[in-house]
């Protein structure tokens, strides 16, 4: 009986460690991204949490402000938490937006973990994956 018991608890325990394992990498992993909070005024288009998503992607805000602006062709500037657009633009259209930045300048292609940070090196820009150690070069100057 008590053999069976221990070996019980063995594989008890090996479980445990195995989802334990499991919740540390995807804790790891995991990116919290808010939902944008647009509004419209008259013409002009309110990014109202702005600025929750550099601080959650870990990117300069002039730089995400930079990539808004050139995809959404306006001038849209930084106004305390908010951003303000000249012109209607799509509510939908922002999610979509800091999904792609999300994947172009902050999530690492070789192993998908968003610990990552961004280098200029002779004008070139390279994003350093934290996690895995990759570096892979980006596009244009948006982190
Ligand atoms: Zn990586």
């Amino acid at each position: 009986m008590s053999h069976q018991t221990k070996s019980d608890y063995e594989s008890l325990l090996k479980r445990l460690r195995g989802q334990l394992n499991n919740t540390t990498r995807k804790e790891a992993s995991r990116l919290e991204i808010p939902s944008p909070q647009i509004i419209w005024i008259g013409q002009r288009t309110i990014f109202r949490n702005f600025m929750e998503f550099p601080k959650a992607l870990r990117r300069d805000p002039e730089k995400l402000l930079l990539y808004l602006n050139k995809e959404l062709a306006s001038a849209g500037y930084i106004a305390g938490e908010r951003v303000i657009f000249l012109g209607r633009k799509e509510p939908s259209s922002f999610g979509t937006l800091i999904d792609r930045y999300v994947k172009e300048y902050v999530i690492c292609s070789v192993c998908g973990s968003p610990d990552t940070r961004t280098e200029k090196n002779k004008k070139l820009g390279f994003l350093l994956c934290e996690a895995c150690g990759a570096r892979s070069s980006i596009k244009g100057n948006y982190a």
